[in-house]
């Protein structure tokens, strides 16, 4: 199950994952993958205005995680360098999943073992050749969980299904 989706600029980002955002339930796991300025605090901004997370969320730089406290509480994880990976698996991870904060993490590549089977995976990607502003993002849920959200989840993203 997968959906691909177009946006031209950040704010359109952000308003796709606004969007996705009104389909989260607690525990639910986001995986952002996409090469650095690919969009994925971006899209994380959209998910926390979605949850109704007032506080700016921002790329936790010095910290691998950070909680904010919305409709639903969100854990934003960012997985930026590849040897942080010893303290994702300090963290506990898969711990963080099961409180009922949505974990969203960035770069969820070099942690997907590590997370909960259920999990909804957008990959961000810049257009070469394309406008600088232009992001190709493909939604794909992992796990039977998202099965019957997934007509739901394209309905919500319909606005920026790319033209075929
Ligand atoms: P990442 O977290 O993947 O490293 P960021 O979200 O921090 O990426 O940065 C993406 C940058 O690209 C931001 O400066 C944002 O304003 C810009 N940008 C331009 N167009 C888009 C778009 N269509 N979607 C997301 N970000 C965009
Ligand atoms: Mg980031």
């Amino acid at each position: 199950m997968r959906v691909e989706v177009r946006t031209s600029r950040a704010e359109e980002t952000r308003e796709l994952g606004e969007a996705i955002a009104a389909l989260l339930r607690p525990r639910d796991a986001l995986i952002l993958t996409g090469e650095l300025g690919a969009g994925k605090t971006t899209f994380a901004q959209g998910v926390a205005r979605g949850l109704g997370v007032e506080e700016n969320i921002s790329s936790p730089t010095f910290t691998l995680v950070k909680e904010y406290t919305g409709i639903l509480d969100l854990a934003h994880v960012d997985v930026y360098r590849l040897d942080r990976m010893q303290d994702v698996v300090d963290l506990g991870l898969e711990e963080l999943g099961h409180g009922d904060a949505v974990l969203l993490v960035e770069w969820g590549d070099t942690v997907e073992e590590l997370l909960p089977e259920e999990r909804l995976r957008v990959e961000l990607t810049t257009d070469p050749g394309r406008e600088d502003d232009a992001r190709s993002i493909v939604v794909a849920a992992v796990g039977e969980g998202w099965a019957e959200r997934f007509a739901e989840l394209e309905a919500a993203v319909m606005p920026w299904v790319a033209p075929a």
